[in-house]
């Protein structure tokens, strides 16, 4: 079986930020793109807080541009899916979906993390269109505008007061009477004039036309009562989960599933030669930047690692 000096999983900004540090530093890293190549941002339009790019950037663009900027200093791509990975001992063994399995002296888990959606009708298309689940990334197109928000936990009631910023009026949909977030996050938002709450609310439907989302068809929980109200935007702030299926539970994490740093700042992981960079250690900044920051310190720490304890 083939071995690697270094695999990188995942093809979002952390793993194509580590691809181009890992490949000029002459490591030839292959990266296993997964089932979303180039990661949650193909899955948006606009990124306008990317630095370099003045006019902002379409997602899709910056990605492939970040994949042939790393394929220039000799990465190489594998357009599968790690199904698992055995960290007992080093070289690690990495198992793929369409039957290639390699050994790996480094290993670095870029794997992202999944934003949870009610599973609506339409609601994956709208993404882009009224319909998100990041308010740092999007809270700026809503100036002036109308905004439901849906949650109950300490994200929702910061992604709540953060989009207060931009919106006019920002309405906080909740299934139940009582909150989940934290006392003195209810708090601020129970402060701010601008949030609205609606208890025992649950949506039905998005509904929109052509230039996107326009209104939300609701129902009270508790009296089934329907009704609809108009809004240009639909934000989601029920959680994410981060990829980590693949490890079978070797790389310890927190008690949200987020890998967690063992020897911060570094990137490193519970496993000697096993780094995690963007998202699926990052429950709090979850931006394309920090992400890409991170996927170069993990590239420079399996470059060290390599350097004590030895290349393929
Ligand atoms: C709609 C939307 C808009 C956004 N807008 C912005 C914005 O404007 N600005 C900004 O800074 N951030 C934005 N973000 C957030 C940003 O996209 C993320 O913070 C960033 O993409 C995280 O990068 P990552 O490399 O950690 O992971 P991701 O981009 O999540 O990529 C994860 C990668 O891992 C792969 N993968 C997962 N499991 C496996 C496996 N088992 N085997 C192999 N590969 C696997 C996937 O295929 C994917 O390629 C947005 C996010 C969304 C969803």
């Amino acid at each position: 079986m083939e071995t690697r000096n270094v695999i990188i999983v995942g093809s979002g900004p952390a793993g194509y930020t580590a691809a181009l540090y890992a490949s000029r530093a002459s490591l030839s890293p292959l990266l296993i793109e997964g089932m979303e190549p180039g990661g949650q941002l193909t899955t948006t339009t606009d990124v306008e807080n990317f630095p370099g790019f003045p006019d902002g950037v379409m997602g899709p663009d910056l990605m492939i541009n970040m994949k042939k900027q790393a394929a220039r200093f000799g990465t190489e791509y594998l357009s599968t899916f790690v199904k698992s990975v055995d960290l007992s001992k080093r070289p690690f063994h990495v198992v793929c979906e369409n039957g290639k399995e390699f050994l790996t002296q480094t290993l670095i888990i870029s794997t992202g993390a999944t934003a949870k959606y009610l599973g609506l009708d339409n609601e994956m298309e709208l993404i882009g269109k009224g319909v998100s689940a990041c308010a740092t990334c999007d809270g700026f197109f809503y100036r002036d505008k109308v905004i439901h928000v849906v949650g109950g936990g300490d994200t929702a009631m910061e992604e709540a007061t953060f989009l207060t910023k931009f919106a006019s009026k920002v309405y906080v949909l909740h299934r139940r009477e009582t909150l989940r977030a934290s006392k003195a996050m209810q708090e601020r938002a129970f402060a701010n004039d601008k949030i609205e709450f609606l208890w025992n609310t649950q949506v039905e439907e998005i509904l929109f036309d052509d230039s996107g989302v326009t209104g939300l068809r609701i129902k009270d929980t508790k009296t089934g009562a329907e009704s609809q109200r108009d809004t240009d935007g639909f934000f989601l702030a029920i959680g994410h989960k981060p990829n980590t299926g693949l490890l079978g539970g070797q790389i310890e994490t927190d008690d949200q599933g987020y890998i967690k740093p063992t020897n911060a700042p570094h990137p490193d992981t519970n496993i000697a030669g096993v780094f995690a960079c963007g998202d699926v250690q990052d429950h709090y900044y979850r931006q394309a930047i920090s992400a890409a920051g991170s996927g170069c310190m993990a590239a420079i720490r399996a470059e060290k690692f390599l350097e004590e304890f030895g290349e393929a």
